[in-house]
């Protein structure tokens, strides 16, 4: 049952501990779900830096096409200008000129610097160069023949001609723009103006970003990567490249393909973001026009650095989650540790609970069983007392009939007496011997009434006790045996009180009396000391001049049948019996030898207080 009890107390916290623990479980599948969601996010969060990339870098995109923009604008007018200028006229008029040729070669190096252009040329009619501002240096233009190139034939043709090429002399890529120089209504010439564009590049590298810019022909004419220079990024339909070669734009062996794929990032987005494969290489690029050169200005952000920073973003929350996790798993761990103690500790509780159930009904049973022994003690005891008494009876029987026989005897004699002393006509002394048998018949009958109540069973009841009166009468009751001894009762004037029972206490002292009497047999000065004191503690001594107690009956003189009688004299039941009445009343009786000799045996008692009725009563 107690089993039962246990376990039924422990389960609740068991499934309580497992709790935590199950939860622990719960965390790691949570942390394991959020990593792999952390994972299967890493495209987005890359998209996300891709797009923050590209944003960053649309600025520059601006940036570069108006700078472009702006220094074609500024350069397209001058041709016309310059055209304008009447010594080119003159020299028109007369190509060899010695004298003019250098001047004007020098008037358009001046204009060339000022107007930061890198070359400014005039041809005649049939496109050969008559004058030109870098006339000075190895690559001059002087005498070379441009009339292959559009801007040559537009300008002669439309009136202004624009075209951009590398370079045929220079070897360096520039925007061509032509006028023609009009006399009266007459063309004589062409003046055209080149912008050297390689400068561009240079600003453009210093950008992590790379800037390309295609024509319409999809050939990559300018960009900080050199080994994007003249690469196609879309198939080249074969006019254009017979046109490339007839205008010689562009050095036609280097045409060769660049693989570019485009992706849109975005759609939503406001500006045009999209994911672009250049040459295998991965980029954000973002496309600006400038339509007057039907140029594609496109600016490449590298990948790399946002999935880079993808992949950091993502290792950090998930480091993030794990410590989270670890955390939590660790304060369950706890937890779970915690609960298990207090299981633990709880089991022990009902565990020593249940032994101290268990002991406490085991001591019940025994205080039950030892109190029921006690009152069988009780009952055998008061048998024994009972019993006691009539052994003391059967004791005093040879003395009491020779108590009565005596008187009886005395009677007779007294009354036959009577008789003789009535015939003698005497009636003086007949009334003398009457009056002593009646004294007889007095001494027998309170004889007769202590026997009676000493032979009574006794009530339970204790209460205050006149212990003067209960001496007296005892003394009386053992007046027959006590004749031979002498007898000394010492006491205070007042009458003593103690707790206790008047029928029992008479007992007791009948039966040390008894013993004394016995003790002293066959001595020749037999005496009897009875002390009896008041006060806090009222105790009664009775002292005889006897052998006093051997060590045996030191030690077990209140042994119930202990004797050193011969048999038929004692049953050994007296002083036990004694003792435990005296016990009753809450008092002791003790046992000891007399210095002078003899034994001495005190009843201590507890005092009491009579009612006034009792005191009235003595
Ligand atoms: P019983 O008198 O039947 O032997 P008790 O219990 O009254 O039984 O006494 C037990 C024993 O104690 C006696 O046998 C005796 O040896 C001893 N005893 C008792 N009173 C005295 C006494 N006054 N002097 C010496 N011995 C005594």
């Amino acid at each position: 049952m107690t089993d039962t009890r246990l376990s039924d107390g422990l389960s609740p916290l068991r499934t309580r501990a497992t709790r935590p623990r199950r939860a622990i479980w719960v965390v790691v599948l949570v942390v394991a779900v959020t990593l792999v969601g952390i994972l299967a996010s890493v495209p987005r969060i890359e998209r996300l830096y891709l797009r923050q990339a590209g944003a960053e870098d649309a600025a520059t995109l601006r940036l570069a096409t108006q700078v472009l923009r702006g220094a074609l604008e500024r350069t397209e007018a001058l041709p016309a200008l310059i055209a304008e200028r009447p010594i080119l006229h003159q020299l028109l008029a007369d190509p060899e000129n010695d004298g003019l040729v250098p001047f004007t070669n020098e008037m358009l190096r001046q204009a060339a610097l000022s107007l930061e252009v890198s070359d400014i040329y005039v041809m005649d009619v049939d496109g050969r160069t008559v004058a030109s501002s870098n006339y000075r240096s190895d690559t001059s233009f002087m005498g070379r023949v441009f009339d292959f190139r559009p801007y040559f034939t537009d300008a002669l043709g439309a009136g202004l001609g624009r075209f951009h090429a590398l370079g045929t002399t220079s070897g360096q890529r520039g925007y061509f723009f032509a006028a023609p120089v009009i006399d009266n209504t007459q063309i004589v010439g062409v003046v055209a103006v080149k912008l050297n564009l390689d400068g561009f590049e240079e600003a453009w590298a210093e950008s992590v970003a790379n800037i390309m810019v295609t024509d319409v022909n999809n050939v990559v004419f300018l960009s900080d990567r050199a080994d994007w220079h003249f690469r196609t990024v879309a198939p080249l339909p074969e006019a254009a490249l017979e046109q490339i070669a007839t205008t010689r734009q562009y050095p036609t062996d280097r045409l060769r393909p660049l693989s570019m794929r485009n992706e849109v990032l975005d759609p939503d987005l406001g500006f045009g973001l999209d994911l672009a494969d250049v040459g295998g290489e991965s980029f954000v690029s973002q496309t600006a026009l400038i339509a007057a050169a039907g140029w594609r200005v496109s600016i490449l952000t590298p990948t790399g650095p946002s999935t880079q920073q993808a992949w950091t973003t993502a290792l950090l929350l998930s480091l993030v989650v794990v410590m989270a996790g670890l955390v939590v798993a660790a304060i369950l761990g706890r937890r779970a540790r915690l609960i298990e103690r207090l299981a633990a500790e709880q089991s022990l509780a009902a565990l020593l609970e249940a032994r101290v159930t268990e002991r406490t009904a085991a001591l019940k049973s025994e205080v039950e069983e030892r109190r029921a022994t006690e009152e069988r003690l009780r009952t055998t005891q008061k048998e024994l007392v009972q019993a006691g008494k009539l052994a003391a009876l059967g004791s005093m029987s040879a003395a009491l009939s020779h108590e009565f026989n005596q008187p009886l005897a005395a009677v007779k004699s007294y009354a036959e007496n009577a008789g003789t002393f009535l015939d003698r006509n005497n009636p003086e002394e007949a009334r003398a011997n009457i009056t002593r048998i009646s004294g007889l018949a007095d001494r027998m009958a309170s004889i007769s009434k202590h026997l009676r109540n000493f032979a009574r069973r006794p009530q339970d009841k204790t209460g205050p006790v006149p212990l003067k009166s209960v001496i007296s009468d005892a003394l009386d009751l053992m007046q027959p045996r006590l004749k031979q001894v002498e007898v000394t009762f010492d006491s205070p004037v007042e009458e003593v009180w103690a707790r206790g029972g008047p029928v029992r206490l008479q007992q007791v002292v009948v039966n040390l009396l008894g013993n004394a009497l016995d003790a002293m047999e066959r001595h020749e000065a037999a005496r009897i000391e009875i002390n009896l004191k008041g006060g806090d503690a009222p105790e009664i001594a009775v002292r005889d001049v006897g052998p006093g107690l051997s060590d045996a009956a030191l030690d077990q003189a209140f042994d119930p049948f202990f004797t050193t009688k011969d048999p038929g004299q004692g049953l050994g039941l007296g002083l036990s019996i004694s003792y435990n009445i005296v016990r009753d009343f809450g008092g002791q009786l003790s046992a000891s030898n007399h210095p002078e000799g003899g034994a001495v045996f005190r009843i201590t008692l507890e005092p009491a207080t009579p009612a006034p009725t009792e005191v009235a009563a003595q």
